[in-house]
């Protein structure tokens, strides 16, 4: 098509400021600084002084800029940011950051929160007066770009928002509490971001909102200065690993973005998008010397837009060019860290149409300057590694500081010239979200108002509105046509033979009430993410899983989700809902009080809230009228109708009066005496199990090992000892002796003067100690005269270690690999207390076991024989005949007894002769939870090899003396997410002394 004269010129003009813009955007602004920008000389000269090499820093941080009025971080820190000896309590960041906000109008500060401990978190805004100024109507723009419902989805009004739109940029620092550099950088870079008037500087300032989060874990940083003040003062001495970082967990702070169970993570997600903030960047230290891990390594996550992909991409790569024009080595965004998992905080971003981003510095674990040598495979010069580290030399925490600040600093500039990009893919990726029914689906999930685990449901969708995901409730029944499935053709003509399959469902219906979680809204992502199913090939080619494979929350909860694809749904009649509806009270009349059981952890806490009332367990199903109460039901006595309607109510769940008693075997259901046992080594696995006790307001007396062993008579206080998780690969000899005595000093964790922040959750003198024979011993007489010790995976091994499950072995298997992943097991003993209130099928959290195995002998060295090694030799007759000997009449054969893989098989009379080695009956274990069959195994995640623990108990009671250690293979309680399993540790307390209820032992 030919044009007018005219036109051609107009498009000119506007090609060639286009082009000017461009040319900027290629990098025409010089980084560092302006030469007419005073200098702060005296700070200048100890940047220098503390960076080791001069390669390890940049123009941009080689000079401190001066300034009249705004304070340095001189001030606080008595010295430079990075300067060695020095780490800030969060405290004093904070002082720093609010002499800012007071010293100019570019910086202004929030309180977003408080810890579990109460330690209150920030987040500093920094940018042009302007700006800050205009923070509010500045948020009506960005509000408007992150719901384009509030726009009608009307892409010339983004245009519009995003050209006036100042983007913001959150940073978030220290989150792990060993990794110590963020705050003295963030201090800096704040000051930098203040002051600087090089046009580099400017343009950020004037471009970005920069946000920063000093520290994210307060509680563990201020342990973290407390360790090394003691270490400062100790210079010779070992000093103590920081056992504890948060009230509950360490490292695993960084894996909660999925069920928000600590504040922290509540804290970084209300403020990520109350702001409605584009990005999300976290900081770590753990590889040399800056690996921006936004881009990794595969599988990335699935339910991210591929608009974000390329964003990783882009600005990975701009990122590592930047830096690596400065000269600094090491730089690299290309690495073994996978993108599957969305537990990471980062993640925030990634879930709510932002853009999640990583750096892993190089810290020292403190503020000395070191030598440090590194690993042959940190050092390699890779194909995306060109300019690798250096394997030795003396590195210090400026130099970190130096890569932290000039990374962001980078970043942030990039991020300012490519803004309306970045505010248009903001927009795109929130109204491709909005677009999820029509284009990918799926339309809806809903969750039906008649669940049987009201109160699990409630809970999930608790972690919904956390997600800031909005929720529906249906005014009305409805029915949704189901997908159809598309039938497997036969494998071989032989299964053609096979009895045909009912015909599948085609529709499905819901009560009125049903919640909607509607996937044209802004954040269906995240719901989408977190409900839906997980694959990880065997073959992938990433063989190194970084985190979890699998969390598909439906199944770990034991709750209903169905994932509907019938448009449909969008018109039911339905109304949104900020709060879940109350649930729960007494109905009907009597004195006597039913509670269904549907393995709900509420249950627990009703017990322990009850104290006085008198509560029993029916022992098997009854019916009542026409009402089915399942085994397991709690029947109330002794407590107010109204005392127990607000303790239900309060709880969600739902009582009913009845006149009469059931006529059906009942034990007393107990709140036991709990000791909860932790070790010197590790404390965040068990941490996870502490924050669900709390939750549930379970009280238990939190020990360590050392106090154990000191108890002189457990029996006498604690009727049930939990010993959740140790983690760390510690093994048996490790939770016994603990670290080595013979050298060293003590490591004492206590609550002093010189460390006011250690000591508080539990303390010793010194850490190294583990429980000491004295303490088997003890335990072993804990459980012989009457205790329940209930452990899990490595603690189980533990348990089978000292010998205290006669007939239970524990292996691992080279082939098989489950990475935290959603697996299937099966109720196999359903009259066990334990198992209470569960269906047959029990979806739970495995990372590759261990795989138990149960025997009635000893040591037994005939390996038991599988049925497929009972067929019958090569020989006459047909595959079922029997074969005849030739010249003899036939003889009878003896019935091999059969036993399934997670039965503790029967001796045979062959066996039972002369045999002391056999278990006693009463003795032998009580498998009531078994791995499914290999072909059922796989829910959600990676399963590889899974026929080695298939079939194999997953939960085993073991009877000792006159107590039960109760086992489990299965992690129960694990991060805020697997509710589903929480009862079957809750179910042990409660029925701490009947667990033989419904016992069968074996004739022989
Ligand atoms: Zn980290």
């Amino acid at each position: 098509m030919r044009r007018p004269q005219w036109l051609k010129l107009t498009l000119f003009a506007f090609t060639a400021l286009a082009m000017g813009s461009i040319a900027l955007a290629d990098g025409d602004t010089q980084p560092g600084r302006d030469p007419k920008q005073p200098v702060d000389e005296a700070y200048t000269a100890k940047i220098r002084q503390h960076t080791t090499e001069p390669y390890f820093s940049s123009p941009l941080v080689d000079y401190l800029p001066a300034s009249k009025n705004v304070p340095t971080p001189e001030v606080v820190l008595g010295d430079v940011a990075g300067a060695p000896g020095i780490l800030p309590y969060a405290e004093d960041v904070y002082k720093y950051m609010r002499l800012l906000e007071k010293a100019t109008p570019r910086v202004k500060v929030f309180s977003i929160g408080t810890t579990e401990e109460g330690r209150e978190m920030i987040a500093v805004a920094i940018s042009s007066e302007a700006n800050l100024k205009n923070l509010e109507q500045n948020h009506q723009r960005l509000a408007k770009l992150a719901d384009p419902r509030t726009i009608h989805l009307d892409d010339a009004e983004a245009d519009r928002l995003v050209a006036e739109a100042v983007p913001v940029y959150y940073i978030t620092g220290t989150i792990h509490s060993t990794e110590t550099g963020a705050p003295t950088a963030l201090m800096e870079l704040a000051y930098r971001l203040a002051v600087d008037d090089s046009p580099y500087i400017h343009e950020i300032r004037d471009g970005v909102i920069t946000l920063i989060t000093p520290v994210v874990e307060v509680d563990g940083g201020d342990r973290m200065v407390d360790l090394y003040k003691w270490h400062l003062a100790h210079p010779k001495d070992f000093y103590p690993p920081l056992i504890y970082w948060g009230k509950y967990v360490a490292h695993d702070n960084n894996r909660d973005a999925m069920a928000v169970t600590l504040k922290l993570t509540e804290n970084v997600l209300n403020t990520y998008v109350g702001w409605d903030a584009q990005v999300l960047h976290d900081l770590h230290e753990s590889v040399p010397y800056l690996y921006d891990n936004t881009v990794g390594d595969g599988p990335y996550n699935a339910w991210v837009d591929p608009i974000l992909v390329d964003e990783w991409q882009m600005i990975g790569a701009r990122n590592v060019a930047d830096m690596t024009k400065f000269g600094m080595p090491g730089v690299f965004t290309h690495g073994d860290f996978d993108t599957w998992s969305p537990g990471y905080l980062m993640f925030i971003a990634a879930m709510h149409n932002g853009i999640s981003r990583l750096y892993e510095t190089f810290g020292n674990g403190g503020a000395d300057t070191r030598e440090r040598t590194l690993e042959p495979d940190e050092y390699a010069r890779t194909w995306w590694r060109a300019n690798p580290p250096l394997p030795k030399t003396l590195w210090s925490q400026r130099n970190n500081n130096n890569y932290e600040e000039t990374g962001l600093l980078t970043s942030l500039h990039y991020f300012e010239e490519n803004k309306h990009l970045f505010l248009k893919n903001f927009y795109l990726k929130s109204k491709r979200s909005i677009q999820k029914p029509s284009a990918e689906g799926p339309v809806a999930y809903v969750l039906s108002s008649d669940d049987p685990r009201s109160t699990v449901q409630a809970d999930l969708l608790r972690i919904m509105f956390k997600q800031h995901v909005e929720i529906s409730r249906s005014a009305s029944a409805f029915t949704v046509a189901l997908p159809v499935k598309k039938e497997k053709k036969p494998a071989k003509p032989d299964d053609a033979e096979e009895k045909p399959k009912p015909p599948a469902p085609t529709t499905r219906s819901f009560p009125a009430g049903s919640y909607i979680i509607r996937m044209d809204q802004p954040y269906s992502r995240v719901a989408d993410a977190l409900l839906d199913y997980q694959y990880w090939s065997p073959d992938d080619p990433q063989k190194t899983p970084y985190d979890d494979t699998a969390w598909t929350f439906g199944e770990l909860f034991g709750v209903q989700v169905a994932r509907v694809t019938d448009p449909k749904v969008l018109t039911v009649p339905m109304e949104r809902i900020t709060e879940l509806p109350a649930n729960g009270g007494v109905q009907g009349e009597g004195t006597l009080f039913a509670i269904d059981n549907h393995a709900e952890p509420a249950l627990a806490t009703l017990r322990y809230r009850l104290k006085a009332a008198n509560i029993d367990a029916a022992e098997e199903p009854f019916q009542i009228a026409d009402r089915k109460f399942s085994r397991g039901t709690f029947l109330i006595r002794g407590v107010s109708r109204s005392d127990l309607d607000a303790a239900t109510k309060s709880l969600g769940l739902r009582a009913v009066a009845l006149a009469s008693a059931p006529s059906v075997k009942t034990h007393p259901v107990r709140a036991p005496r709990i000791a909860y046992i932790h070790t010197w080594i590790s404390t965040q696995d068990d941490g996870w199990w502490r924050l669900a006790l709390d939750n549930l307001q379970i009280a238990y007396d939190y020990m360590s090992t050392q106090a154990l062993a000191r108890i002189p008579d457990l029996n006498a206080k604690y009727d049930v000892i939990l010993f959740p998780p140790v983690g760390w690969n510690s093994g048996s000899t490790m939770i016994i002796d603990g670290l080595p005595t013979s050298w060293g000093n003590p490591l004492p964790w206590l609550n002093t003067p010189e460390s006011p922040n250690l000591g508080k959750n539990d303390s010793t003198p010194d850490m190294r100690p583990g429980m000491g024979w004295d303490g088997v011993a003890k335990l072993q007489s804990f459980v012989s005269k009457g205790g329940v010790l209930l452990t899990a995976t490595d603690t189980s091994q533990f348990a089978l270690a000292i010998g205290m499950a006669s007939g239970v072995t524990a292996s691992g298997s080279d082939k098989m690999k489950i990475v935290g992943a959603v697996v299937a097991t099966r109720l196999v003993d359903a009259a066990s207390p334990i198992a209470y209130g569960y269906e047959e099928k029990v979806s739970a959290y495995c990372d590759n076991g261990p795989i138990f195995s149960v025997n009635s002998m000893l040591g037994s060295r005939r390996r038991h024989l599988g049925p497929e090694m009972n067929t019958r030799p090569t020989g006459r007759g047909t595959k079922d005949d029997p074969d005849y000997v030739v010249g003899r009449p036939a003889s009878e054969i003896p019935d091999e007894p059969e036993r399934e893989q997670w039965e503790v098989p029967i001796p045979t009379d062959e066996q039972l002769h002369n045999n002391p080695r056999v278990v006693p009956p009463a003795d032998r274990a009580r498998v009531f939870l078994r791995y499914a069959d290999a072909k059922d195994l796989l829910i959600s995640g990676l399963v590889e090899g899974g026929s080695d623990i298939a079939q194999h108990p997953a939960v085993v009671d073991v009877p000792n003396g006159s107590g039960h250690v109760i086992m489990f293979s299965i992690n129960p309680i694990y991060r805020g997410e697997t509710e589903n399993t929480y009862s079957l540790v809750l179910n042990t307390l409660l029925n701490f002394d009947s667990l033989n209820t419904g016992r069968k032992d074996a004739e022989k």
